[in-house]
């Protein structure tokens, strides 16, 4: 029988790291295919359990800024959509209010509680899951993952081992004996399986109909010209 696996990917962890990956890796251009982390889990745990695997869900828990002055939102909530719509990962969202201050930096709250609290929710289903994947960095999940192994579930470590000087994942959560039952997946021996490679093709404009070679991959998709002509128009 499968193993049905969930994964539960701290956003704001790889936020904070993202920056070290491409600094490490002296890598500039290098973006995360997020659609490829399911397969990638998958694969490894495949090797270690010598198991089939079946990822039943992806649970992402990220954060974001609001009342923040000059911070445009745009880009996150369009990522978090596609995280939704594209690579059909279930997202908790968590605003982190500026309260309209300059200089102020909030404390995020609840990503870290509500992917424990939704990794015990699973682990407590009849039969929902096998083995949980934490995708996160930091230590404060040690009592979450002790229930969830208390329950009889697998749980797998996804980790970052050493950027630089710099150790993205607790190494009180590498170095454990008793929280993880496979060895860890190191992300950085398999960058090339999650970087983003862009692919050009020809896309039709769906305002006009004519067709454009263009790396976008969103949804839609409108030529150069329709877009330059929305931008003349939208500015009266
Ligand atoms: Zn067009």
């Amino acid at each position: 029988m499968a193993l049905k696996t969930m994964i539960f990917i701290d956003g704001s962890w790889i936020f904070h790291n993202k920056a070290e990956i491409v600094n490490a890796f002296h890598d500039p251009d290098f973006k995360i295919n997020y659609q490829n982390i399911p397969q990638l889990v998958s694969k490894y745990l495949a090797s270690v359990s010598e198991k089939e695997i079946d990822i039943v869900r992806t649970c992402f828990f990220g954060s974001i800024p609001i009342n923040k002055p000059g911070f445009d939102a745009g880009p996150q909530v369009a990522f978090y959509d596609y995280l939704r719509k594209e690579c059909h990962f279930e997202t908790e969202i968590y605003e982190i209010d500026f309260k309209n201050q300059q200089g102020l930096s909030p404390q995020e709250k609840c990503v870290d509680i509500a992917l424990s609290t939704s990794m015990l929710h699973y682990a407590s289903l009849p039969s929902a899951i096998d083995v949980a994947v934490l995708l996160a960095g930091d230590f404060d999940y040690m009592p979450a993952l002790r229930r969830v192994r208390a329950m009889g579930k697998r749980t797998l470590l996804a980790a970052l081992r050493r950027l630089g000087n710099i150790y993205p994942t607790s190494q009180k959560l590498i170095n454990s004996t008793d929280l993880f039952d496979f060895p860890h997946l190191f992300l950085e021996e398999h960058l090339d399986e999650i970087r983003l490679v862009k692919e050009k093709r020809y896309r039709k404009c769906l305002s006009c109909g004519v067709e454009e070679l263009t790396d976008w991959g969103g949804p839609t998709f409108y030529c150069s010209e329709c877009r330059d002509k929305h931008r003349e128009t939208s500015e009266f």
